[in-house]
């Protein structure tokens, strides 16, 4: 494993974080929670207390709906193009500001500096453009086919909404919900993951200056979710939840909602299989096979879980991948030249290599890494894996950290069969310089997603989500901003 030579202890120079610490964002004010305890935020490439965020309880997210609910009906009722001015608001300041985020996002989650930068610009985009889709949010007039009056369709803001996001894109992931549901019109309460609120409460205070009026974007942290979450749920006036996160809290979530018969979006967990024909680029699949398992460090939902290559390829990219894998400077986040940061927690570290020492214990082969390193940081180095076993537990479930677990097949039926053998369906990664071939593949791949000799999938224009167990809706692209409305038909005589 190449250490990087940058900081081991937080380096929070430049960055105040006190000023995102200060409480709740309710109603447009920083208020101290009422949970029993600040909640403590830990910097993951040293394992030290960066600094301590407030806590909700019941009372605080009924102040949050209260806020929320107050401010709909003029939020509802402004012009769609002092919305959209203010979206555009949003982008302007915090591309400012990006370094300043990245900094920040990568000092509590943990990730390369490089890997924020891409972030913040990302989320940032989500801002420009929902400010586009604010003003394009078009109805429906048209004769009904009997002939005997119109059809009228007019899509409403759906009304206050609960915002939930996981820890490992603490802005993209906001702001893939915040920014079309103000285009649409809604007001909200987000609820960010506990290890990493400073970003959420950072761009709250953005978007207070950016415009954006008090008690629309509400911002509250909790050591107790579940609680939090039902009784915020449960609240009539709450008509939306978007979530992003694990299945299983998503099935839990479900259960919830069914109990007011909430709309759900639900952005959930992945197991992507990366697919490299005989006939693919090397260099072209190797680079993209980087993108698709390193970005993040492999703490991605649309991480490639299980790399599946061809006979006819398979020594040359096993020996490309595992070189490039080698060569991967770790270290801390904000660390000068580093390439993979810590994981999250030293909880995730510990499910990382228990997925990797039950796959070594059904035979599968280490061409580097597989090891856990002495602390401090919750790091794991990057990890080639061969000869993975159909029934070891990582071709099942999310690995989240770097490891590649490389298998080798013979023909596309056998490939789309591995692929689709799973309870998600999220993205998937399919390298082959036959075009026609690759569309095919895409299509039989259940996934709602399939990057085609590339990387990256995700891309505000475009619809993100998942088949299968993998979620429910989309964000991003034209879909995204009608999740947040509600279309409402008139029979009209005239
Ligand atoms: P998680 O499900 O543990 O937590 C997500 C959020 O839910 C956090 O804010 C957490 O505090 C909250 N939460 C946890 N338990 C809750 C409960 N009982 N009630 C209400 N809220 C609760 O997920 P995570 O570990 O933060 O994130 C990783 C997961 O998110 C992975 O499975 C990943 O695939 C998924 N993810 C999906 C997407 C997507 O777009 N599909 C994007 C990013 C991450």
């Amino acid at each position: 494993m190449n250490i990087a030579t940058g900081p081991m202890s937080p380096d929070v120079a430049g960055l105040d974080l006190d000023s995102w610490s200060k409480g709740l964002f309710i109603g447009g004010e920083w208020l101290e929670g009422h949970g029993p305890h600040r909640i403590p935020v830990v910097d993951p490439s040293s394992e030290a207390v960066l600094t301590h965020v407030a806590n909700a309880d019941l009372s605080d997210a009924a102040a949050a709906v209260d806020a929320a609910a107050a401010a709909a009906p003029a939020w509802a009722a402004t012009a769609p193009r002092k919305r959209s001015e203010i979206l555009r608001r949003c982008f302007e300041l915090m591309t400012e500001r990006a370094e300043m985020l990245a900094k920040l996002i990568s000092l509590e989650n943990g990730k390369a500096l490089r890997d924020a930068r891409g972030e913040v610009a990302y989320a940032a985009e989500f801002f420009r453009w929902n400010a586009e889709e604010a003003v394009r949010i078009v109805g429906e007039f048209g004769m009904a086919p009997a002939g005997a009056n119109r059809i009228l369709v007019d899509y409403q803001p759906i009304g206050v909404c609960v915002l939930i996001t996981p820890w490992n894109f603490p802005a993209a992931m906001a702001t893939r919900k915040i920014a079309p549901a103000l285009a649409a019109g809604c007001t909200m309460v987000l609820k960010p993951a506990t290890e990493t609120p400073l970003t959420a409460y950072a761009l709250a205070a953005l978007y207070k200056e950016a415009g954006v009026p008090d008690g629309v974007v509400n911002v509250i942290t909790t050591s107790t979710p579940g609680p939090v979450t039902a009784a915020m749920l449960a609240d009539p006036r709450v008509r939306k939840l978007s979530f992003t996160g694990s299945t299983g809290v998503g099935r839990t979530l479900l259960a919830e909602a069914s109990k007011t018969v909430l709309s759900c979006s639900m952005e959930l967990g992945g197991n992507a299989p990366l697919i490299v024909f005989d006939d693919a680029d090397l260099d072209t699949a190797l680079d993209g096979a980087m993108v698709a398992k390193m970005r993040n460090a492999g703490e991605a939902c649309t991480a490639a879980n299980r790399l599946y290559v061809q006979s006819g390829i398979y020594d040359r990219f096993v020996a490309g991948l595992t070189a490039r894998m080698e060569a991967l400077v770790v270290g801390a986040g904000t660390g000068a030249g580093t390439e993979c940061g810590p994981m999250i927690t030293a909880k995730a570290v510990a499910k990382i290599d228990e997925l990797v020492q039950d796959a070594v214990g059904r035979g599968a082969k280490v061409l580097c890494g597989g090891n856990k390193p002495a602390g401090p940081g919750f790091f794991y180095p990057p990890t080639v894996l061969t000869d993975v076993p159909p029934d070891a537990a990582m071709a099942h479930e999310e690995i989240f950290g770097p490891v590649a677990p490389i298998t080798r097949f013979e023909t596309e039926d056998e490939v789309v069969a591995r692929a689709n053998d799973t309870e998600y369906g999220l993205a998937a990664y399919v390298f082959t310089k036959d075009i026609g071939r690759g569309l095919k593949v895409s299509r039989r791949i259940e996934a709602g997603m399939v990057a085609l000799n590339r990387g990256l999938v995700s891309d505000p224009a475009a619809p993100f989500g998942g088949m299968k167990q993998s979620g429910l809706g989309r964000e991003g692209g034209s879909h995204g901003v009608l999740e947040f409305t509600e279309p409402q038909y008139v029979a009209v005589t005239l």
